[in-house]
């Protein structure tokens, strides 16, 4: 059961969303599993910008797990490069696609590959399937540990049991507004003034209290 403010905040990012949410080439719709894979694959420790200048490229060099299979590891490193961490990604890639004809549907078992942790495989899972799992990176964490902060705990089994909930049925919208509002909004730096959750935030209140 949800608590008023999380209700709130579910039905007032969405409404954000329909005028905030970013566009990038690996959103579209019909982005495959194995291309929207790449993309969060890529994002994990890359800003956006850096993934778009390489993701076309990569993409059509390697358009599905075959061909990184038959290539030589020089040819992804180089690539891969201008992200950084091009030699370790490479290498997973490599031993992904000589293990899988097909990237797995299952978190658990997306999660089972090289490199590939909760975030990689909930969000790609999520983005390319619509599947109903939170998409908890390190932007959004600090989001719901603001706007909950009564009620955020630090364990990962809490916060996934708290993220689930809060995940409505549009659930490729409601993740992909969420990252964008840790973006732009919910920043390091906050801009609480320009934001919709500011009646209800915990950390708002707390922190307007003390100025
Ligand atoms: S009020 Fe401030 S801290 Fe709270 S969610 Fe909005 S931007 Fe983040």
């Amino acid at each position: 059961m949800s608590s008023e403010p999380e209700r709130r905040f579910r039905t007032e990012l969405l409404e954000w969303g329909e005028e905030n949410r970013r566009e990038y080439s690996w959103r579209e719709p019909d982005r495959t599993l194995y291309e929207v894979f790449v993309a969060e694959f890529f994002l994990t420790q890359t800003p956006a910008d850096n993934v778009g200048a390489v993701y076309p490229r990569f993409l059509e060099l390697f358009p599905t797990l075959d061909e990184i299979a038959d290539a030589n590891e020089d040819e992804l490193v180089e690539v891969i490069e201008p992200l950084g961490f091009q030699n370790m990604r490479a290498q997973a890639l490599k031993r992904i696609a000589s293990t899988h004809d097909h990237l797995p549907t299952r978190a658990e078992s997306l999660m089972e590959l090289p490199r590939v942790g909760r975030y990689v495989a909930n969000a790609t899972l999520c983005f390319a399937r619509g599947d109903r799992l939170p998409v908890l990176d390190r932007n959004v964490e600090r989001v719901y540990s603001r706007v909950f902060r009564d009620v955020w705990t630090e364990t990962e089994a809490d916060q996934l049991a708290f993220t689930e909930k809060l995940v409505p049925d549009e659930a490729r919208t409601y993740n992909l507004t969420l990252l964008d509002f840790g973006a732009l909004i919910c920043q390091t730096e906050p801009l609480c003034e320009q934001c919709f959750a500011n009646e209800y935030c915990d950390y708002f209140r707390e922190s307007s209290r003390g100025t």
